[in-house]
């Protein structure tokens, strides 16, 4: 198959394309309503077809003969532990806890939360809710008890699944505390939590609510798989809007399926057999299209990593583990690269590893700076891609499909649309921008089958935040512009989104924990360059009259209390104290200038600023930052 031709069929008729796509999927029946437009705008996909994601992934493979074939590698450098599971044994594995959560009550479209570090179990969890049409709820696990607690006040799960810890370098973390805290917060109370008890620190089980995983799947049965609807969702996954609730992002199984099978094939260039690895954590969405369900879906070996890419033990982990695996192609973020750089510049520890089965990688989650691009390359030997998606997606917006003839890479680019998505740039006013012209990058309708469709719970909340803005088209909050072939250019979000280590966070919610320390009289929180995680949050803080407390004192405090209230991974280190920020008449804080202010670029004073003075102000107490290079 040819790009080009690929590209345009999939606009012209996606009926017709995603018909042709799906019918190479494992169906308990094959859909022959392929794509229905709803009133609201949204799409339906293979209404009409019937499917099981869990199936797809185990059954159906070792019905193709891949049942002794490795499906799963668990590396684990921060326990010493390395395991490997074939088809066979996944699939006897997901059918036994299948069936214990069957006979703890859980049915089709129950919640689950999934609250797990990245041991095989949590892949096994998401399989087995899967197989009996629970819907699965993965919460990452570095976010603190008050974001688990949202999150199962939203989901309403019956049964929480956890482990007794998880590893971070050498320190162990108690998960057990953290449900608890996050029980006591939430409205919304599980029947059971199940435990897995790790050796590294096993935990005090409370009688009555928490159930020992282990023994409660040796006691259970195994069950089939479920035949569900193309439409029933698979899993909810949590992501930073711009206010402090999270949205629901719903993934149902039909899209899903067609979608990730074919990015697999068509854009990661992966066959059945082939080993993949997906460098993320099962807490976002790469963790469940790359990591759980698209390999699998494609007969390919999928390796769950539980470590970092430096100090577990060393900066050639990752190379270390291309070796013993035999990798084939990797997905990663850019900044677990830049640490690795940091390390080791000159690529030394890379060279004792033999990468020859390696043969590409992917770069996304936030963009590929070109010195990093440049590094990986030349190290590396090997093509290095940027591609461009979102949860809200669930696979790839914008890539290199290697799996397609013709199919160019671009260095500095995100590269061109996929097929399935009529990607455009839009001015303020909706009109499309002329080629290199920056605008608001919006997919046209309909979206593909795998992308999101609705938030759980909250319909309205979906198209308000995506459909409204730009009638006809999927509203991406990023901005950038595209070159006269196509190629997408991602500048960054046009809305109060930041982006730290590749992972989605709301200013708006730090600004809300921000905003409660007593001293503060009014804030804001806005993302700053990061030469490791490309973003880091920056408080500016105007303080109450008559305050004593020093700089480095609310520093510290506003540290702890965001790592309390959201957790490690929004590394908030910085709080800087300013007489006032600038605003508009209307009292809007003008956080576009203060963006532009922190990162040294040039600006003008908006019209609507009340007193440029203010400008001047906030320059000199950020002129120190580190800036882009
Ligand atoms: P998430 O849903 O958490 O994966 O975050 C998606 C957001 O990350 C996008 O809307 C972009 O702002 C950013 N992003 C992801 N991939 C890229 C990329 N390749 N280049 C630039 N930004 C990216």
């Amino acid at each position: 198959m040819n790009y080009e031709h690929s590209y345009a069929q999939s606009i012209a008729d996606p009926a017709e394309f995603w018909q042709r796509q799906a019918a190479s999927l494992a169906w308990y029946r094959s859909p022959t309503q392929t794509l229905q437009p709803q009133p609201d705008g949204t799409h339906r996909w293979f209404a009409d077809g019937r499917l099981n994601s869990s199936y797809l992934a185990l059954d159906h493979q070792v019905a193709q003969g891949r049942g002794e074939q490795v499906a799963l590698i668990y590396d684990s450098p921060v326990t010493g532990v390395a395991e490997q599971f074939t088809y066979r044994e996944l699939l006897d594995e997901v059918a036994r806890l299948a069936g214990a959560l069957r006979a703890l009550g859980v049915g089709k479209g129950d919640g689950v939360v999934i609250y797990m570090p990245m041991v095989p179990q949590a892949a096994m969890a998401m399989l087995a809710c899967a197989r009996i049409g629970a819907v699965h709820s993965v919460v990452f696990g570095g976010f603190a008890a008050n974001e688990l607690a949202l999150r199962i006040d939203d989901a309403r799960p019956s049964l929480v699944l956890t482990a007794s810890c998880g590893l971070e370098f050498d320190r162990v973390i108690d998960y057990l505390p953290l449900v608890d805290r996050a029980l006591q917060l939430a409205r919304h109370q599980p029947r059971h939590v199940l435990v897995l008890q790790r050796p590294q620190a096993p935990a005090q089980l409370s009688p009555g609510r928490d159930l020992d995983w282990q023994a409660t799947v040796a006691r259970a049965e195994p069950v089939e798989a479920l035949p569900l609807d193309a439409g029933d969702p698979l899993y909810i996954m949590y992501t930073s809007g711009t206010t402090g609730k999270p949205k629901g992002i719903v993934r149902e199984n039909g899209g899903n399926a067609v979608a990730l099978r074919y990015a697999m094939q068509q854009i990661y260039g992966m066959q059945a057999g082939d080993v993949w690895w997906g460098i993320s954590d099962v807490g976002w969405v790469v963790g469940h299209s790359l990591i759980v369900y698209g390999p699998l879906m494609c007969g390919c070996t999928t390796v769950l990593y539980e470590g970092k890419p430096i100090r577990t033990p060393d900066a050639a982990a990752y190379w270390r583990v291309i070796e013993q695996y035999r990798v084939n192609a990797l997905f990663c973020a850019p900044t677990a690269m830049r640490a690795i750089r940091k390390e080791d510049p000159d690529g030394a520890r890379l060279r004792d590893h033999d990468l020859s089965s390696l043969r590409q990688l992917f770069l996304a989650g936030e963009k590929l700076d070109s010195a990093t691009h440049r590094w990986l390359e030349q190290v590396t030997g090997k093509p290095v891609h940027d591609h461009w998606w979102q949860t809200e997606t669930g696979w790839p917006v914008t890539a290199p499909c290697v799996g397609l003839a013709g199919s160019a890479a671009r260095p500095g680019s995100s590269n061109r649309a996929v097929p399935g998505y009529h990607v455009q740039v839009l001015d303020d006013e909706g009109r499309p921008v002329a080629a290199n012209e920056q605008g608001a990058i919006v997919i046209a309708l309909p979206l593909p089958p795998g992308c999101s469709q609705t938030l759980w719970g909250d319909h309205g909340r979906y198209l308000q935040a995506y459909l409204e803005r730009y009638p006809g088209y999927y509203h991406t909050g990023d901005g950038g512009y595209l070159d006269e072939e196509g190629f997408v250019y991602i500048m960054g979000r046009t809305d109060d989104v930041i982006n730290v280590s590749g992972h989605r966070l709301s200013t708006g919610e730090m600004e809300d924990l921000v905003a409660q320390h007593p001293a503060v009289a009014e804030c804001a929180v806005i993302g700053v360059h990061d030469d490791i995680k490309g973003q880091v949050p920056l408080a500016l803080v105007v303080l109450k009259d008559a305050q004593t407390i020093t700089e480095p004192q609310l520093q510290d405090e506003l540290v702890a209390r965001i790592r309390e209230g959201i957790g490690a991974l929004a590394c908030l280190q910085r709080a800087r104290v300013v007489k006032r920020l600038p605003k508009t008449r209307s009292g809007k804080i003008l956080r576009a200038v203060l963006r532009k202010i922190a990162d040294g670029q040039a600006y003008v004073p908006p019209s609507t600023l009340d007193d440029g003075a203010v400008l001047a102000e906030i320059e000199a107490v950020l002129a120190d930052l580190p800036r882009a290079g």
